[in-house]
């Protein structure tokens, strides 16, 4: 679904070179859901960012669904992303004067859906994320862990099929965090494929593999641990199956 290949990115200012990016290559399947851990400045958010078009790239290649993304025109990006991509962010960015069924609407009326479509399709989101029963309360009106779940809410609303978060249980207790991580997990199984940037370990192994990025690369790609989980689940399904299995002799009686 998304591959990049020798990836670059340079911020330059007056005084400045930095190499947020450099040779950073990643291969991700329809379907993942992907963790990515890696120290503050290693350049986790250039790497969302720029997987969800909303920055460009110094240099290399990334192709999105087949699709070399590189050279598209902002309009071009915009469509793509409003189309297939979802995002989350720490800080929620509700709209604080705005109720939650319209803070919902504020993406889908932007792409032009009608009235009906558009209510359908906030009813349906609220309900999953638990809120259904809210749509006329303000964001303040709520608890940060109920923010952030109109946030995701607001990212589902458009059906993406890509849904990429920026350290999204960062402003919540544990408690919080861990129900928004499941959330998250269940939309993972409903289909969409995820990354998800976290400083927590404990929230990363909730994903299915785990990406870790230093100065700009990627040092662990997660593929063979992930390979090693599922041989492991392989091995112990086999295990079942036999201590389950009835005995020649006690089939034939
Ligand atoms: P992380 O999310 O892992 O903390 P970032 O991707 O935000 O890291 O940043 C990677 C590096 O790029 C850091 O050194 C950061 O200071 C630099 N950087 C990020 N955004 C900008 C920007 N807009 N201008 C200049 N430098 C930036
Ligand atoms: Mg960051």
């Amino acid at each position: 679904m998304l591959s990049m290949q020798n990836i670059s990115m340079v911020y330059r200012t007056d005084l400045v070179e930095t190499h947020a990016l450099r040779e950073f290559s990643l291969e991700v399947d329809e379907g993942d859901f992907i963790s990515v851990t890696g120290p503050s400045g290693s350049g986790k958010t250039t790497f969302l960012n720029i997987a969800g078009l909303l920055e460009r790239f110094t240099g290399g290649r990334y192709e999105l669904d087949g699709r070399d993304v590189s050279a598209l025109s902002d309009a071009e990006s915009s469509a793509v992303r409003n189309q297939k991509i979802g995002f989350i962010f720490q800080s929620f960015n509700l709209i604080p004067d705005l109720n939650l069924f319209d803070n919902v609407d504020v993406p889908l009326r932007y792409r032009g859906f009608k009235a009906a479509e558009r209510k359908r399709r906030i009813e349906n989101v609220l309900e999953m994320v638990g809120l259904a029963s809210r749509m006329k309360h303000l964001p303040s009106q709520l608890s940060g862990g109920q923010q952030q779940r109109v946030a995701i809410a607001r990212a589902l609303a458009g059906e993406p099929r890509f849904l990429l978060a920026d350290e999204p249980t960062g402003n919540l207790d544990s408690h919080m965090a861990m129900s928004v991580m499941e959330l998250i997990a269940e939309i993972n199984r409903n289909g969409t494929t995820i990354i998800m940037v976290t400083h927590d370990p404990s929230l990363a192994e909730m994903a299915n593999r785990n990406v870790h990025i230093l100065d700009g690369r990627v040092s662990d790609n997660g593929a063979d641990t992930q390979m090693a989980k599922q041989m492991a689940k392989h091995v112990a399904k086999q295990w079942v199956d036999q201590m389950a299995a009835p005995t020649a002799t006690a089939a034939t009686g």
